[in-house]
């Protein structure tokens, strides 16, 4: 007789995105004539941009020609672009990879999903409190969670909580912990980390043979100059972190799919027999079997993202969504509001007043201003009493939902 993974019978079901999107469109059907603006949204509005576009097209005139068409490449991605990532994305700061060190893949929700393949059941898993729920879901369906507990958290994950209270910046585990999850800066708060901050899980990770998996997916948002732009400008890091990186929010590659996932040689776990085990080895095994690469027009598309148009180009679009983020931020202080990230991210973390629920505050924003956020509680346990805005929509909608909101009264 078949029998399913019970773990996935240990997800919690109701979807946050799939609660929003109902609550939204069940007040659009009641209220035709309401101009609703969504602010939810964690996906880029703006198109790929032309010398990216260019160069996508000219490698499908390729795919069409006998003579320069490609079929299956490394399944750790090609030469061209692992060699302009490490120039672009870690030389630049200091930072020296070998061109196995880096494996680039269709998306950095696989990558932070399928790392936690690669190590054992027994390992006690660290996220921070509120958190990307991929990380979470994925450790519940391999079977490393334990049951849920009546607060909403999982009886064997180790959680960080980031609030107000703190400053967003996590606490280091009590608990022995073995694999640390960190995200900087962060989705969902906004927020992020300094480098003597981060040096902290470093040396701790050092301490406790812990592995930090260090998802950087926003780091083209950062505008302050004590944030570390990549986890290995950090001495030591490359020996306790794996990085990972998405062309996602980047460069507008949302629905073109392209990230890398950085696996220093350095990184070597003790087996039971007391060998040393590189996890390089295992992963570049893990993407050899399970994984075919990513097709070569796009992987000739993310390479375009980094010639000087190419950098030009995109600098211009996240500086827009910046400028949303700041007018958000603003707008949102100026009427009381105590609002959090925005400066090095596209993510706005917003305490609702009086101490309302995070579903409230959402129905209130919904119902008096026609705005849809996302309420803080869907990210975890630390994200009740707040809300997240993101500055991925239009300008002029962004400026008129500011308008909106400025007229409540809370
Ligand atoms: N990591 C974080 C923190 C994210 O917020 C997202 C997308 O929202 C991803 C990873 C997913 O990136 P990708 O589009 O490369 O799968």
């Amino acid at each position: 007789m078949v029998k399913i993974n019970e773990n996935y019978l240990l997800l919690q079901n109701s979807y946050l995105f799939v609660e929003v999107n109902r609550r939204a469109e069940k007040y659009m059907e009641e209220n035709p004539d309401k101009d609703v603006i969504k602010m939810g949204i964690g996906d880029v509005t703006k198109p790929l941009t032309p010398t990216v576009i260019k160069a996508f097209k000219d490698a499908v005139d390729e795919m069409a020609d006998g003579e320069t068409f490609m079929g299956y490449g490394p399944e750790q991605g090609y030469d061209f672009l692992a060699e302009a990532i490490i120039k672009n994305d870690f030389n630049r700061w200091g930072v020296d990879l070998d061109l196995d060190e880096v494996f680039i893949s269709d998306g950095a929700k696989c990558d932070t999903g399928n790392i936690q393949e690669i190590f054992d059941l027994d390992n006690v898993i660290a996220v921070t409190d509120p958190v990307y729920p991929v990380y979470v879901d994925t450790n519940v369906m391999a079977g490393r969670s334990g049951l849920i507990k009546d607060d909403g958290m999982y009886a064997n994950i180790v959680y960080l909580p980031c609030t107000e209270e703190n400053d967003f910046v996590p606490a280091l585990p009590e608990e022995d912990v073995d694999l640390i999850y960190l995200c900087f800066p962060n989705n969902p708060t906004g927020t992020t980390l300094t480098k003597d901050q981060l040096a902290k899980f470093v040396e701790y990770a050092k301490e406790n043979d812990a592995l930090i998996l260090f998802d950087a997916a926003y780091e083209v948002f950062i505008t302050e100059d004590d944030v570390p732009h990549t986890i290995y400008e950090i001495e030591g890091a490359k020996e306790v972190a794996i990085e990972f990186r998405s062309f996602s929010k980047t460069a507008g590659f949302t629905g073109t799919r392209c990230a890398y996932t950085v696996v220093p040689k350095e990184i070597k776990i003790k087996t039971s027999t007391g060998d040393e085990q590189s996890v390089n080895a295992l992963w570049n095994r893990r993407q050899t079997t399970k994984f075919n690469g990513v097709s070569y027009p796009v992987q000739k598309a993310a390479e375009a993202v980094y010639s000087e148009e190419g950098q030009k180009e995109i600098m211009e679009n996240i500086e827009y969504y910046l400028e949303n983020a700041r007018i958000i931020r603003e707008s949102l202080s100026d009427i009381g509001l105590n609002v959090y990230g925005g400066v090095n991210s596209p993510y706005i973390w917003v305490k609702t007043p009086n101490d309302m629920e995070s579903w409230d505050f959402f129905d209130l924003l919904l119902e008096d201003a026609n705005i849809v956020g996302t309420p803080g509680s869907g990210f975890g346990p630390s994200g009740e009493g707040y809300l997240r805005l993101t500055a991925f929509n239009t300008l002029e909608n962004t400026k008129e939902a500011m308008n909106r909101i400025s007229k409540l009264s809370f």
